[in-house]
């Protein structure tokens, strides 16, 4: 399809200016979004071996009032871009506080924990563990009940800083996982120098275990990695019972996964606790 004849480049440029136009609009109604509650949270439980659930990942979710369901793959970009991302950023934290809140509530049988992203632009800047810490203060959570995820590249933006910033967080008593595990084309040298928690599996390893040997290898050393660093480790993306057998047999424990759990309304993840 490279000999692109001029109608193919004419749909091309209206495709690029239909997407141009269409970011400028989500940038524009971001913050009015926020204010007007079209973001909310969703939560994909996390599960040990034998399907108990563990925790939840919090993921956001926007339900434009014209456009309909945005993703964040395509939305947190923009808000990065813009700085948006700082104040959202802060709103996402606050949500997990008040599911913590609810969590504790709530009669249980099990310890629940509850996992956020934290983008790169807001782990970096100056006031990051101060307005956090702050916010725990403020709802009178345990700090160690919060898991901070960080995707493996934002990690290595400024290896150096990550290093004192996650090393501040975890004196607080954040847990922290590394996002994205294997897709940041890394040396693995710096693991030893952050005091991070767990590694989380991607899932573009997770789909393509049964299927290449490559995918499987990474996914093996993996493993080696955090049992070598004592770290946790959860595979993410997990959707067939192949996947879960083949990743139990290598060892891991812990999994998230549509063939779980889906991302649901946070009312439903308590209903599922307590059913
Ligand atoms: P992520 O942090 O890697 O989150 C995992 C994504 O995989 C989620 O997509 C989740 O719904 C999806 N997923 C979970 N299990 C499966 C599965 O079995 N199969 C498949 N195909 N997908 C599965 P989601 O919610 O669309 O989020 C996409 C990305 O957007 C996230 O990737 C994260 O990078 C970002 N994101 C989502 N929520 C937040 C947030 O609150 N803050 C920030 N900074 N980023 C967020
Ligand atoms: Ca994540
Ligand atoms: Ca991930
Ligand atoms: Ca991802």
């Amino acid at each position: 399809a490279k000999a692109s004849t001029g109608t193919n480049s004419v749909f091309y440029q209206q495709d690029m200016e239909k997407q141009t136009r269409r970011r400028y609009l989500l940038d524009a109604d971001m913050r009015t979004a926020l204010a007007q509650n079209d973001f909310f949270m969703v939560a994909q439980p996390q599960v040990n071996q034998h399907g108990d659930i563990i925790g939840a990942e919090l993921l956001i979710r926007w339900q434009h009032a014209e456009l309909g369901f945005i993703s964040p793959d395509e939305f947190i970009g923009i808000a990065e871009k813009s700085g948006f991302i700082i104040p959202l950023g802060e709103w996402i934290f606050e949500q997990a506080c008040l599911c913590i809140t609810r969590l504790q509530h709530t009669p249980l049988k099990q310890h629940i924990k509850v996992a956020i992203n934290v983008s790169a632009k807001q782990f970096y800047q100056a006031e990051f563990i101060e307005r956090i810490s702050g916010l725990i203060s403020k709802h009178k959570i345990k700090v160690s009940d919060i898991e901070l995820e960080l995707t493996e590249s934002a990690m290595l933006e400024d290896i150096q800083l990550a290093v004192t910033k996650i090393t501040a967080l975890k004196q607080i008593g954040f847990e922290l996982s590394i996002d994205d595990f294997g897709t940041g084309y890394s040396s693995l040298s710096y693991l030893k120098h952050l005091p991070v928690d767990k590694i989380k599996i991607d899932k573009s390893f997770v789909s393509l275990i049964d299927k290449r040997e490559d995918s499987r290898a990474i996914v093996e050393a993996t493993m080696l990695i955090a049992r070598t660093f004592k770290l946790g480790l959860i595979a993410e993306g997990v959707e067939t019972a192949a996947e879960v057998a083949t990743l139990s047999n290598m060892g891991c424990n812990e999994f998230q996964g549509y063939y779980f759990h889906k991302p649901m309304a946070l009312n439903d993840f308590i209903s599922l606790l307590t059913a």
